[in-house]
């Protein structure tokens, strides 16, 4: 069973174009300066529909996790268990990803994370790695 694919709308069309890119993009308000995500047609600070997109640095940090060990859905049954984490990411906005990788059951609140993409069918998966920093 495959694993499920986002489903992409006109406000997060850019998002995928850039993870297939191996950019994680991030949209920033034109009018306040908020960066946000996830992507969305008016800004959450100052209700703006100005908006641009740029390229976060793929960087942050562990702000909370949880280890997965039952499966949610069948698909999933072959990657349990597996880390389910919000990253702080250096720009400001929180996101929820995986951890992959070597060690990532090691995962602990503050770690430093940078992004990676998991190829999904026609996407681009934005995940996270332990880092070094
Ligand atoms: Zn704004």
């Amino acid at each position: 069973m495959d694993l499920p694919l986002p489903a992409v709308t006109p406000e997060t069309a850019p998002y995928w174009d850039g993870a297939r890119d191996g950019k994680l993009l991030l949209q920033r308000c034109l009018a306040c300066r908020a960066v946000r995500f996830y992507p969305r047609r008016t800004c959450p600070a100052c209700w703006s529909p100005d908006v641009e997109w740029i390229e976060a640095s793929g960087r942050g940090r562990i702000a909370s996790f949880t280890v997965i060990h039952r499966p949610p859905a069948p698909a999933f049954a072959g990657r349990v268990p597996y880390v389910v984490a919000l990253i702080d990411l250096d720009e400001g906005p929180r996101m929820m990803a995986n951890v992959v990788g070597d060690r990532a059951l090691e995962v602990a609140i503050d770690d430093a994370v940078e992004v990676i993409f998991e190829a999904r069918g026609a996407v681009a998966l934005p995940q996270f790695q332990r880092s070094a920093r």
